[in-house]
């Protein structure tokens, strides 16, 4: 399954924000708090107004790779978000938070949706008591993620769940500790998603 192998910090400072790629590294570490010009030889040269695709490129790549989806699988996601009843930006939105990647991020498994993705690739993961290990996989409300039973005796979900127990999880996902288990309570609604994007950009990017 391709992914993207090169330099993650680069992302943050091509797009001008930091996009938490590296999990509490963002916090505790952050290059972009650095160094935040951009990267290549003209990098530091005075800003040029951009052009409204520009502008509509750069928030699709942000919210591409706030996600870790490479751009054929990030196409597929909005034409299947345009085929939907509804707004197209929010569609897209909801698609990509029902990732199974994104859900073991969300539901605090791993510190990154790039850790997610090699947790659920590695075989870690059951959805309805079926071995899932595709991270395009999108969920539905009502579907039960849950670590398998021969990993929950590794020493990385041990360390997990003690972690687990002092973070909180989205309201619209509800977890037990003891099963290592989550659940899709709902589909969020944008307001539940504190994403700082302009998806509706996206769209005019796609739609142009
Ligand atoms: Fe971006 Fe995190 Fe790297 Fe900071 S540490 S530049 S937020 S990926």
């Amino acid at each position: 399954m391709a992914r993207y192998t090169g330099p993650v910090c680069k992302l943050c400072r091509r797009e001008g924000v930091k996009l938490f790629l590296k999990g509490d590294k963002c916090i505790t570490k952050c290059t972009f708090e650095r160094r935040s010009s951009k990267p290549g030889q003209h990098g530091t040269s005075r800003a040029r107004k951009e052009s409204g695709y520009a502008k509509q490129l750069r928030e699709k790549q942000k919210v591409r790779r706030t996600y870790g989806v490479l751009e054929r699988q990030f196409r597929k996601h909005f034409v299947s978000a345009a085929r939907r009843p509804g707004k197209t930006s929010e569609n897209l939105l909801q698609i990509l938070e029902m990732r199974l990647d994104n859900l073991v991020y969300r539901l605090g498994f791993a510190d990154s949706r790039a850790q997610a993705r090699q947790l659920v690739c590695h075989g870690h993961f059951a959805v309805n008591g079926r071995k899932t290990d595709i991270p395009s996989f999108i969920a539905k409300p009502n579907d039960v993620i849950a670590v398998r039973e021969r990993s929950k005796g590794t020493e990385y979900f041990k360390t997990r769940a003690l972690l687990l127990a002092q973070k909180s999880v989205c309201s619209w996902l509800s977890l037990d500790i003891d099963t290592m288990t989550g659940r899709v309570i709902t589909i969020p609604s944008r307001a539940d998603l504190e994403m700082p994007f302009e998806e509706q950009m996206v769209v005019e990017f796609y739609q142009r």
